[in-house]
């Protein structure tokens, strides 16, 4: 008898053109606040993502180790909510989600609320490769990285100032204490300009990070990696470790990656409902996509997007936020990196 893993995976075919989607977080992202130079610095940090992704996928590498290179280079880019750059719970603490899944056997791999670990993506990796388990949280996740030998960190290694006066303008607005700057971080000085993190503490910004890809092999793989949301309680745990919500892979459907607000993701189990509208209904995947956030979270309020692949080689993103910073590559074609939701 063949197992359900190994008939998915011998549904994939031997010569497929690869393909790569990325995005760098939705929300109120606009020409006018990010200005010319953070529009080109946030660019060129998804250049150099996706190319990391495309080195490996071209080399005939697997849609697993794109999704991770593409986040390893997210996560050290202070740009993003990932990794060096996360936001801050209302603690003042940086505590970081994420998670991985493979499409051609449905193994995953999750880590949340983890404060060490430098590649939170990595560590996901490992609880779905080396652990009998599919997510691992808290100071145990730290651990557990640590133990199969990822790099840790300080905890102010993620610390960047522009983040810290991001939490600071919100706690005040919403005349919650402020906490102490975090232990081993350089004295108060000139904020960052890193324009768009001086927007008012009110208009959102998902700068969460996520990868959907496609190999040679046709298998498809997605990741997420976060800090998840600006001053949220210490603990919460949102969407982008959640396998279904935040990430979700199978050859059979599609692959997915979000961002957003992270609760209503959940509650929609978005990641896996777009993969369900392609896998039952046999929707396109732009069709699905823009489906699950155009109409159902809409519905419920909620706002971001989603990027997705197929095995087919259908490349997808979709947002109704006024951005997305996002970027995708098929085999032998340009890049084509976005931000607004004016743009292609
Ligand atoms: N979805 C993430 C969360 O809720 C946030 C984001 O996309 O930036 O944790």
């Amino acid at each position: 008898m063949v197992s359900a893993s190994a008939a998915i995976a011998q549904q994939a075919q031997p010569t497929h053109h690869w393909a790569i989607v990325i995005h760098g977080g939705a929300g109120v992202i606009e020409r006018s606040k990010l200005g010319p130079e953070g529009d080109a610095e946030y660019r060129a940090g998804l250049k150099q993502a996706i190319e990391a992704g495309s080195a490996v996928l071209d080399k005939g590498g697997s849609a697993v180790d794109a999704v991770e290179a593409v986040l390893q280079v997210l996560e050290d880019d202070p740009h993003f909510n990932a990794g060096r750059g996360s936001v801050f719970t209302a603690e003042g603490k940086n505590e970081m989600d994420s998670s991985i899944m493979d499409g051609s056997n449905l193994k995953a791999g999750a880590v949340a609320g983890v404060t060490t670990t430098r590649h939170p993506i990595s560590a996901a990796r490992a609880v779905m490769e080396k652990s009998p388990h599919v997510m691992i949280a808290g100071p145990g996740a730290d651990r557990f990285a640590a133990s199969v030998g990822l790099k840790q960190e300080e905890p102010s290694f993620f610390f960047t100032e522009a983040r810290w006066q991001s939490l600071v303008k919100q706690l005040t607005k919403e005349g919650k204490p402020i906490p102490p700057r975090p232990a081993g971080v350089p004295p108060e000085g000139k904020m960052i300009p890193v324009a768009q993190l001086e927007e008012s503490p009110d208009t959102h910004l998902y700068g969460t990070t996520g990868v959907v890809a496609l190999d040679r092999q046709g298998n498809i793989a997605a990741g997420t990696s976060t800090g998840g949301l600006q001053g949220k309680m210490p603990g919460r745990v949102g969407d982008s470790p959640i396998i279904g919500a935040g990430t979700y892979a199978s050859n059979q459907s599609c692959a997915v990656s979000a961002t957003g607000s992270g609760e209503y993701f959940i509650r929609l189990g978005v990641a896996r409902e777009v993969c369900n509208l392609v896998y039952f209904r046999g929707m396109k995947l732009q069709d699905a996509a823009d489906q699950v956030i155009h109409k159902e979270l809409e519905a419920l309020h909620g706002d971001g997007g989603v990027i997705a692949i197929t095995p087919d080689g259908q490349l997808a993103w979709s947002f109704n936020t006024p951005g997305m910073f996002r970027a995708k590559l098929t085999e032998g074609g340009t890049i084509q990196v976005g931000v607004y939701n004016d743009e292609p």
